[in-house]
């Protein structure tokens, strides 16, 4: 078993360390940084890895890539995983991982030409409007209605969930545009863009006080004709292979920053006090288990999405893996914390942050707010956990089919 990357992917890894190095101040903590400042930090941070050449490094060099290897994404991320800093802002996982690779998969020439100098620069960020109130993990439910008029798409109904929808220049959306058709066929993937008089967006303030997503209201909003991803009616292959995207270098970095949430659980230990604990002890061990599991299953899946281009539904497997181990994890911290950890107190950090970035801070509110409770939602978005078993039962295992 060969598990090196290869000679070009460390040749990069040192181009990528080089920039980290002469680029990240010394004593720089991520993680110290208010959430205004941290904002403010990643904006820079974007705009210095893409004058560096460090953004869409895999993209075909005539779209502002560099042309390299899916690998160079791995090391990208594993490298700033590891130096504690983002690999990009958090509003990036939607525009560049998930809109800018469906571009390149599903895109015209012109539509690539058009948008995606805009995703590399950080200058059109892009948001997810899947979801309605009443189609979720039974997406093809959707009623968000568009229709044709004149060289323009008029969209009418809402959207629900769409994360960071007060940030998005764009929306990518699912709209049914031919409301005869079967419940997965009439549906179009269309690009809307958000500064309209027909648009409104409106943030919904989750537990920990922040709003972190938006609900977004269509009302004759409207879109160029040529504003759409594959055909007119069908959408529905888009929106999925957009899916098949949210993950993929995480496989590699996932265990590098629960790894580092771990470190700060042991030291939560010692600050309270409670190394001596046997219970406590056992269930540190096995975290760092299921860390090193997550690691190797990492391997797996890294091998998969390199060797066959996308990831299939095994990825399911990764997704409930961390999912629910960070709630296990988290449940830990608070047990360690005793009762006076829910008292809020000691700085909180930003949001940009993702809940288990390196450097994080170790306070109480920085647990609460954002680690415990941010953990809860990561068997919900991306598909459910349940949603999670019935792909591996269904399409891996090959069991019979829930009736539909
Ligand atoms: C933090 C966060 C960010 C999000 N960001 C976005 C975003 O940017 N854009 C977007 O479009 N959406 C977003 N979502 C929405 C997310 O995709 C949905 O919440 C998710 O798909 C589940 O849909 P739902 O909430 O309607 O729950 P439902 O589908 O109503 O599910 C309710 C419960 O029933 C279970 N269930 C449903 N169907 C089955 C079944 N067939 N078998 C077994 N159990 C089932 C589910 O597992 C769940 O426990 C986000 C959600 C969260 C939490």
């Amino acid at each position: 078993m060969d598990l090196s990357y290869g000679a070009e992917a460390e040749a990069f890894r040192a181009d990528v360390q080089r920039f980290l190095a002469d680029n990240i101040p010394d004593g720089f903590v991520y993680g110290a940084l208010d959430s205004a400042e941290a904002h403010a930090w990643a904006e820079d941070w974007r705009k210095t890895m893409a004058a560096n050449g460090m953004i869409g490094v895999t993209w075909p060099v005539e779209y502002g890539g560099r042309g390299l290897p899916k690998i160079a994404q791995v090391v990208l991320a594993e490298e700033c995983a590891k130096s504690g800093v983002p690999w990009a802002r958090n509003i990036d996982a939607t525009t560049l991982k998930m809109m800018g690779n469906t571009f390149l998969r599903w895109g015209t020439e012109a539509q690539k030409r058009r948008f995606l100098p805009g995703i590399i620069a950080g200058t059109e960020d892009w948001v997810q409007g899947y979801s309605e109130p009443d189609a979720g993990s039974d997406l093809a439910a959707l009623g968000l209605r568009a229709h044709r008029e004149g060289d323009e798409w008029v969209l009418n109904g809402q959207k629900i969930w769409t994360s960071r929808g007060e940030l998005g220049h764009w929306i990518f959306t699912l709209a049914r545009t031919n409301p005869d058709a079967a419940k997965h066929r009439g549906i179009s993937f269309l690009l809307v863009p958000m500064d309209q008089p027909g648009i409104e967006v409106r943030p919904i303030v989750t537990s920990t006080g922040e709003a972190e997503f938006s609900e977004v209201f269509f009302d004759d909003a409207r879109t160029a004709a040529d504003n759409i991803l594959g055909e007119v009616d069908g959408g529905w292959v888009v929106a999925n292979s957009l899916l098949g995207l949210e993950r993929g270098e995480e496989a590699a970095t996932n265990p590098i920053l629960f790894k580092g949430e771990l470190d700060r659980i042991i030291e939560l230990a010692r600050t309270h006090g409670r190394t001596g604990d046997p219970v406590i002890r056992q269930r540190i061990a096995w975290c760092y288990s299921k860390v090193e599991i997550m690691r190797i299953l990492g391997y797996r899946i890294l091998t998969q999405w390199l060797a066959d281009g996308e990831l299939g539904p095994a990825s399911s497997i990764a997704k409930l893996y961390w999912s629910e181990y960070h709630q296990v994890a988290t449940d830990l911290a608070l047990e360690i914390m005793g009762i006076g950890g829910l008292v809020r107190e000691g700085r909180k950090p930003s949001r940009q942050m993702r809940a288990d970035e390196v450097g994080a801070p170790n306070s109480n509110n920085a647990w609460i707010d954002i680690f415990l409770l941010n953990a809860r939602s990561g068997t919900v978005y991306a598909g459910t956990s349940e949603i999670q078993r019935n792909i591996l039962g269904e399409r891996v295992l090959g069991l019979p089919r829930e009736p539909r």
